[in-house]
């Protein structure tokens, strides 16, 4: 899953975007309101981390124009004011939910997995493809209880996935997944992480269909 960090102290984003990096999201790290504003307008994000005291543009403002466009992926905002006036304009604004400076990290990344774990999956803990488990505490892929091993962009596939159950997701889609913003997107190492995929479902009454032309989804085989 694809997550947008934006925070001006950048010791602080370094730290963060490390934990989260470490909890097998791929992170986006901007610095400023406008640049975050236009990375929400056109990159397709689970959930975003916005800082409230931010150059440029602020964070109530970056909110509120998101929200404009009718975008609803999770947002939590960070602030270093404690006043409840800020955390209730936040959350007028359509704020998910709201942590104080200072936090600890073991908090942040709790709040990104329960945010993610709502909106994503739909508030269940588990998502299920026939013999397929994902359960987004652990974020561990299982087939009949063995823990499935992948790589972390292999990972990313199979969650964008099992994410929207029935759908076709293009290349292109899987790609804004993959790959941050400093990344190259490239569809076609999409084509090699599906590959390696297949193969370690390969006899597991679980697939993954292609579309050609359109792209992938995954499916439950019945017999
Ligand atoms: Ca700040």
């Amino acid at each position: 899953m694809r997550i947008l960090l934006v925070e001006d102290h950048l010791p602080l984003a370094e730290s963060v975007a490390q934990a989260l990096r470490g909890a097998g999201l791929t992170v986006d790290v901007l610095h400023d309101g406008v640049a975050a504003e236009h990375a929400l307008a056109s990159e397709d994000y689970s959930l975003a981390v916005l800082d409230v005291g931010l150059p440029r543009l602020d964070g109530f403002e970056v909110l509120a124009r998101t929200r404009a466009r009718g975008k609803v992926l999770p947002v939590l905002m960070l602030t270093a004011r404690g006043e409840v006036k800020d955390r209730v304009h936040g959350l007028n604004l359509g704020a998910d939910d709201y942590l104080a400076k200072p936090f600890e990290l073991t908090e942040l990344e709790a709040r990104v997995k329960a945010l993610l774990r709502r909106s994503v999956l739909g508030g269940e803990a588990q998502q299920r493809c026939g013999a397929l488990v994902y359960d987004l505490g652990t974020r561990r892929f299982s087939l009949h209880e063995q823990v499935l091993s992948l790589t972390s962009r292999e990972q990313s596939v199979l969650e964008a996935l099992i994410a929207r159950p029935g759908r076709v997701m293009s290349k292109e889609q899987l790609a804004d997944q993959v790959f941050g913003l400093d990344e190259e997107a490239s569809a076609d190492a999409i084509e090699i992480y599906i590959h390696r995929l297949r193969k370690k479902l390969e006899g597991n009454a679980v697939r993954i269909v292609t579309f050609r032309g359109l792209g992938y989804l995954l499916e439950a085989v019945s017999d």
